[in-house]
């Protein structure tokens, strides 16, 4: 079998750095594991996102570093994004959008969605992500159509985050052309996951596994900072991704929402949402993993650092304008725009798609 990891690897090189350092034992055992390929343990996974020392912690963001770059490069991917409907008729705790909060609520109409998509794709994103409220007005049939519209007019990628649906649903998003479905696990605590989410946990995990078993390249995630929730946790949402075969994860601190049951509960830790990018990058090599917009509300400089911790996806937002500011999934969202993020990435000389670059310089 091939190794993954040849001795002029970078990620060789700087597990060898580690190994001859004077850093704690437990970092140089959690080395030792990616180089030879294994998964960490829950507790090595817990020690790595309990950690707080600086210099610590930036071995553990360049051996993150150094997977990304042996696995899957360094280009940076820009996704775009459409929130089209902020209905929803679930009622979690954490969310601004819950059908219980009073926000202005929106729909766009088909056409819309495709005119937005069209442009979207004009600037050069590779994936078009439509996202919602869990909103029944949009039929099977109604989102089968706007997928086979974009497919056909833009030809990108078109990824679904709009909430459960049946698994027949699925196969016919499927075969319209959606190739990626983000359904985020937001926590694998059950207990936590139905208090927050009020719903059937059982439920969650088999429709992600029903997602990753219809072949889609299937997103989870989690929400870091959700009450009672522990590092323990965390590391098992991490081990749950790599067990399910998790393609992307969408992770981001938790951000208080006006008018939630959650709206005085304390913002999520970044320290341990870029700790969790680092984990993830070290246990699934292969995933596509965004740095979030929830990230990017607390300090726009953070979602960028999480480059530097393993990242290689962004989502710029194509919500048009008029709604955009009603799609308040927290205070105060980001909005993440394609030609401020091209230009911050550039001076950072971060490589993009090339796409991206050509439209962005036209
Ligand atoms: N309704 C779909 C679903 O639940 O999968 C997609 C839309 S939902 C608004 C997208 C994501 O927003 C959720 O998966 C959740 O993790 C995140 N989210 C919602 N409220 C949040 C909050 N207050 N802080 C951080 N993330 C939040």
């Amino acid at each position: 079998m091939l190794e993954r990891y040849s001795q002029d690897s970078l990620t060789f090189k700087k597990v060898e750095e580690i190994l001859n350092s004077n850093l704690p034992d437990n970092l140089k055992s959690a080395a030792s594991k990616v180089i030879e390929d294994r998964p960490l343990s829950r507790e090595e996974i817990v020690y790595l996102l309990g950690l707080k020392d600086s210099v610590e912690r930036k071995y553990l963001f360049d051996l993150a570093s150094c997977v990304r770059h042996d696995n899957v490069g360094d280009t940076i991917f820009i996704k775009g994004i459409i929130e089209f409907s902020n209905y929803c008729k679930r009622d979690c705790l954490y969310c601004g959008i819950r059908s219980s909060n009073k926000v202005p609520r929106y729909r766009m109409k088909e056409d819309e969605i495709v005119k937005t998509a069209i442009e979207a794709a004009n600037y050069g994103v590779d994936t078009i992500i439509l996202q919602s409220g869990e909103d029944p007005f949009y039929t099977t049939e109604i989102i089968e159509r706007i997928i086979k519209k974009i497919r056909e007019t833009t030809h990108r990628a078109v990824s679904l985050s709009i909430g459960e649906r049946e698994p027949e649903e699925f196969e016919i998003f499927k075969k319209a052309g959606a190739s990626k479905y983000l359904l985020k696990q937001e926590t694998v605590n059950k207990k936590i996951f139905e208090m927050v989410h009020g719903d059937d946990y059982e439920r969650r995990i088999f429709l992600i596994k029903t997602l990753v078993s219809l072949k889609y390249i299937t997103g989870g995630g989690d929400i870091i900072g959700l009450p009672g929730q522990t590092l323990e946790d965390i590391a098992d949402d991490i081990i749950f991704m790599r067990e399910a075969g998790i393609k992307m994860a969408g992770i981001g601190p938790f951000i208080p929402a006006r008018g939630t049951p959650l709206e005085n509960y304390p913002t999520g830790s970044a320290e341990i949402t870029l700790n969790a990018y680092a984990c993830t990058r070290l246990m699934i090599p292969l995933i596509q993993l965004p740095t979030t917009t929830a990230l990017g509300t607390i300090d726009k400089n953070l979602q960028y650092k999480a480059f530097d911790a393993g990242c290689n996806v962004i989502m710029v937002n194509f919500t048009p304008d008029t709604y955009r500011s009603n799609y308040r999934i927290y205070d105060n969202k980001r909005k993440v725009e394609f030609y401020e993020t091209v230009r911050d990435l550039s001076k950072m000389n971060r490589r993009l798609t090339a796409l991206v670059k050509a439209r962005s310089s036209s």
